[in-house]
């Protein structure tokens, strides 16, 4: 296959001619609850360019959320990922296992913070591995309660949900819940900044409230784990205020509370290191990894403590795919592609050109309220003029001109009202640049 050209091109009105005709199947054969952000369908994807059914190529800002953070079909992973399909397809790991798991496995246990004795465990989504990581900090701690936070997002299934911060689209109408889930206040500077300069700016002062909370109201004899987000993704791309993170470890480690991070979002390199719990020197008990691990392979782990990931009984964790073996192949050749491609400086060097660009653009329009983020992790909160008020509705105005003008771009936030920029690690300076520019034009159009 010939390589897809990295250009913007649009070769018809977006959606074009074919992707309506499937946006008509979709709704006659697809359930309605799945959704679309992109009115078009893909035919194509590579470096920064998606390429649709009509010929239209899109700047990809987006990495289908933060997974081909390596570049969509990137060259070893298609041909690792293709060479292990023709040895075989999946046996079940624990049915006759192999050993692309078990390397995935070392990968992961070198990786991820801390120099200590680590085990992992493999299976399929973000949220499957939340829950296992769950399962084993019960297991550990004989205790039941978790809590997570404000903000969080940590998936759709029925645990997750419990765990997931905002009811509309993820939670409304599927309860009930699952029990002894609790939630506590998190930083947040750009909010937080209206209780007063202090909590915005002092990391430990916003632990310290979120602590009592979780004193008060479990008690630190109940709780087997907090699990949060290093950088929350869904949740707005909020980076809490320096010390925070620290300082609710350290409480976890003294009230033998097991510290999870959910790293789905921000791992493997996204923000401008392999993990972002670096950012803040922390080694989190369990590490929760998925999306980026694979280039888009369905996989996820849970990687930590060997005491506490070998607290569960022998086959009390599985699952019939989990570490599937072609995911597993991609997983290596993603892990090996960030070493030898140095995509942790890449996803700096993003930082720097994104910030730049986007910090420039915030000094001329006051309904950018904040810039934030790290590494190709970056994030535009909109608001009305010079206040704190979201501004949803012009952040979907100014959404669906990008998509209009062929440039990938996802919101999030509990309010609607964050920008996400998620490119992917293989785009060129000038592509990404290219699709702020457009967006830059659209802002002061609307
Ligand atoms: C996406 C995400 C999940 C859920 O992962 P799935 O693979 O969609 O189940 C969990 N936590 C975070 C932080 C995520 O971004």
């Amino acid at each position: 296959m010939s390589a897809l050209e990295q250009s913007r091109h649009l070769a018809t009105a977006i959606p074009g001619p074919r992707s309506c005709e499937l946006i008509a199947r979709k709704s006659a054969a697809v359930a309605r609850g799945v959704g679309t952000t992109m009115p078009v369908y893909a035919a194509r994807a590579f470096g920064g360019i998606v390429e649709d059914v009509d010929g239209n190529r899109l700047i990809d800002l987006g990495s289908g959320i933060a997974v081909t953070t390596i570049g969509n079909a990137s060259p070893k992973v298609v041909e690792r990922a293709a060479e292990q399909l023709h040895k075989f397809t999946h046996t079940c790991f624990m049915v006759t296992p192999y050993e692309g798991y078990v390397a995935v496995a070392e990968a992961l246990n070198r990786l991820t913070p801390g120099d200590g004795d680590k085990r992992t465990a493999l299976f399929n989504s973000g949220s499957e591995a939340v829950e296992n990581a769950v399962k084993i900090a019960r297991s550990y701690t004989r205790k039941q309660a978790v809590v997570s936070f404000d903000h969080a997002y940590h998936g759709r299934t029925n645990l997750t949900m419990a765990l997931t911060a905002k009811s509309m689209p993820y939670k409304h109408g599927f309860g009930p819940f699952a029990p002894e889930i609790y939630r506590a206040p998190l930083s947040y500077p750009f909010r937080d900044a209206e209780f007063g300069k202090e909590l915005a700016t002092d990391g430990e002062l916003a632990a310290r409230r979120a602590i009592t909370v979780i004193d008060k109201q479990v008690g630190a004899d109940n709780l087997a784990a907090v699990i949060i987000e290093p950088i929350q993704g869904e949740g707005g791309f909020i980076v809490p205020a320096e010390g925070f993170l620290p300082t609710l470890l350290e409480w976890c480690h003294a009230n033998g509370v097991v510290f999870i991070a959910d790293e789905v979002q921000t791992g493997f390199a996204r923000t401008g290191a392999m993990f972002a719990c670096e950012h803040e020197g922390i080694v989190p008990d369990l590490i929760v990894t998925a999306k980026g691990i694979a280039d888009g392979m369905p996989l996820s782990a849970v990687t930590g403590r060997a005491e506490i990931m070998d607290a569960p009984h022998v086959s009390g964790l599985g699952g019939t795919y989990g570490g599937n073996p072609v995911a597993c192949a991609a997983a290596l050749a993603t892990i090996e592609t960030i070493e030898s491609d140095g995509l942790v400086a890449r996803a700096a060097q993003i930082e720097t050109l994104m910030k730049d660009k986007l910090g420039r653009l915030q000094a001329e329009d006051d309904r950018i309220g904040d810039v934030r983020g790290r590494g190709a992790m970056i994030a535009v909160e909109l608001v009305k003029p010079g206040t704190l008020e979201p501004d949803p509705e012009l952040t979907k105005n100014l959404l669906a001109a990008a998509h209009r003008a062929g440039v990938i771009v996802l919101s999030c936030g509990t309010f609607g009202n964050v920008l996400r920029f998620l490119p992917p690690l293989a785009i060129s300076d000038e592509l990404l640049l290219e699709g702020l520019d457009v967006l830059e034009l659209i802002l002061r159009d609307l």
